[in-house]
């Protein structure tokens, strides 16, 4: 039974990301009382907020605005209008000394490996075509198989390794096929010599053009706060949720912490909530079972830091961002933050590049002291040739925790579980990446807000016309689709023990 479409509710929305704003936006617009509670003192944005020091702004990785979804287009599009800037995308792949052109140009292959190398990599190819390994268990295995060995050891193992901090040969064949479909030999080779048409590349993952905010994502999501408030709506900053009061079927309110360990307690009449899955379920009061606790523990992140480097040096390189696939430093990609949008750098003949360092908070590596990790930032930039350490003028680190949703195993019997005991909760609805423990980009996260927004009329939870997890990685619904959980960017899984 739906409730009357112009009932006032008020909505508690959990975490200011791209997913909480566009669901604070489209609440508000409706007509009802929004609270946006997020537990940041400064940023809102979340994973896609641009972070400003003194006047430099740099990207938790570089966010490209792209979508197959023309709603959310429409929806950046509305919002930033002339600061919605046309990128022509250059990125490249930084291997032995030498760059390769990403997506690969078979001219700019030959020249980096020399015809002795290329010979190399063919043969190593037809070797794995002719006698391909048998009995494929893993990511290394696959790739070997699909492109010979020469080219795995190029171009996939070393960044693969950096990014998920497992060893190819751990990790299960079945990311390999998931990842890397739609890109073998022969298309690559094919894509290579063709002539580069105008609009986007067929090849899955070389899209050549994107969007971005004149002054990076925060821009857009710094926006839609300001609107939320402008409109009536409220933005709470420095607020944990760390607990919801359940009653029955439903949930009462929700109780924040602030840094000092000051709680408040919100009612609502419902919950939207984007906060790491894990953390929502250990938050509910009252008799969660067991399995369902035991479920949400089992899920794990993958986190990553940024050490931005502010130096004096205008003509560094014009890609936004490269990846570094060297073994011999820790840094998996450099982004060049000027050459997504001028406007990130305040001053004229400087630049700032974001070495992005994948780890795990468990690492003794996340605790470095940030001068340790500008010291190794520096000295990576330097050893890699990209500048002289004396260039460098200052440094930052941002530190980005459960940056990344992983799929371990048996993950997705885990969500199931879960996702059977949010459905008895009437007026509590997870959304966007962490939130449902999705690896996906900011358009997958609006779409699931949006959805959620147009549930919000719904009494019971088997009333909402819309099932969130039917979202795909295009960020479109799919009604006819079983609930989707691997969809999109895989994160890989680790070889099961009897496979
Ligand atoms: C390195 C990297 C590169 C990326 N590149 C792109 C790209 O090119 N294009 C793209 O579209 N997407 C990209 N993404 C993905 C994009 O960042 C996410 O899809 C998007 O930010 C998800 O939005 P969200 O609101 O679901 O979650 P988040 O961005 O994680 O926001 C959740 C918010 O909730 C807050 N929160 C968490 N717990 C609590 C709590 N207990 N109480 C209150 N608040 C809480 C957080 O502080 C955060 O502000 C990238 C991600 C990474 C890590």
């Amino acid at each position: 039974m739906a409730a009357n479409q112009n009932e006032r509710l008020k909505i508690v929305i959990i975490g200011a990301g791209p997913a909480g704003l566009t669901a604070g936006l489209e609440a508000i617009n409706l007509g009802h009382d929004v609270v946006v509670a997020e537990q940041d003192p400064e940023y809102v944005g979340g994973i896609s907020r641009t972070v400003k020091k003194e006047g430099y702004r740099f990207d938790i990785g570089g966010h490209r605005f792209f979508s197959k979804n023309t709603e959310i287009q429409k929806w950046w599009k509305a919002r930033l209008s002339e600061d919605f800037l046309k990128v022509d995308r250059q990125s490249r792949i930084y291997f032995e000394n030498k760059f390769f052109d990403y997506p690969l140009d078979l001219k700019n292959v030959l020249a980096n490996l020399g015809l002795w190398q290329c010979a190399m990599c063919f043969l190593s190819y037809l070797k794995s075509r002719i006698f391909p390994i048998k009995n494929v268990k893993s990511f290394e295995d696959w790739v070997i198989n699909q492109f010979g060995n020469k080219l795995y050891q190029t171009f996939f193992k070393s960044y693969t390794e950096k990014v998920w901090g497992i060893s190819c040969s751990k990790i299960s064949k079945d990311w390999a096929a998931q990842r890397i479909k739609g890109l073998s030999m022969s298309q690559a080779i094919l894509h290579a010599i063709r002539p580069q048409k105008k609009g986007p590349a067929k090849i899955k993952t070389l899209i050549n053009k994107f969007n971005y905010p004149r002054f990076g994502p925060g821009q857009l999501w710094e926006e839609t706060a300001d609107t939320i408030v402008q409109k009536g709506g409220t933005i709470l900053m420095g607020q944990k949720a760390i607990e919801f009061q359940k009653d029955g079927n439903k949930i009462r309110s929700a109780t924040f912490s602030d840094k000092d360990g000051n709680t408040t307690t919100i009612e609502g009449d419902h919950f939207l909530v984007s906060m790491p899955l894990s953390k929502t379920i250990s938050g509910l009061s009252g008799n969660v079972p067991d399995k369902v606790k035991a479920a949400a523990s089992h899920l794990t992140y993958r986190d990553f830091l940024t050490v931005a480097l502010v130096l004096k040096d205008k003509d560094l390189f014009t890609d936004q961002w490269i990846y570094i696939h060297d073994p011999n430093v820790r840094v998996g990609r450099i982004q060049n933050y000027k050459n997504w949008s001028k406007w990130m750098i305040p001053e004229e003949g400087y630049s700032c590049l974001g070495l992005e360092y994948f780890c795990n908070t468990t690492d003794d590596f996340w605790n470095w002291k940030d001068e340790e990790l500008i010291q190794l930032a520096k000295q990576e930039c330097s050893q890699l040739g990209f500048t002289s350490d004396n260039a460098i003028e200052k440094g930052f680190v941002v530190r980005a925790p459960k940056a990344y949703p992983v799929y371990t195993e048996d993950y997705s019997s885990k969500i199931i579980e879960i996702k059977k005991y949010l459905d008895t909760i009437d007026n509590l609805q997870v959304i966007g990446r962490n939130g449902m423990h999705k690896y996906n980009n900011q358009d997958h996260s609006m779409m699931t807000a949006i959805l959620a927004v147009k549930n919000l009329g719904a009494r019971t939870s088997a009333d909402r016309p819309y099932d969130l997890w039917k979202v795909n990685s295009d960020a479109a619904y799919h009604e006819e689709t079983k609930v989707e959980f691997n969809a999109g960017r895989a994160t890989p899984e680790p070889i099961k023990p009897n496979s």
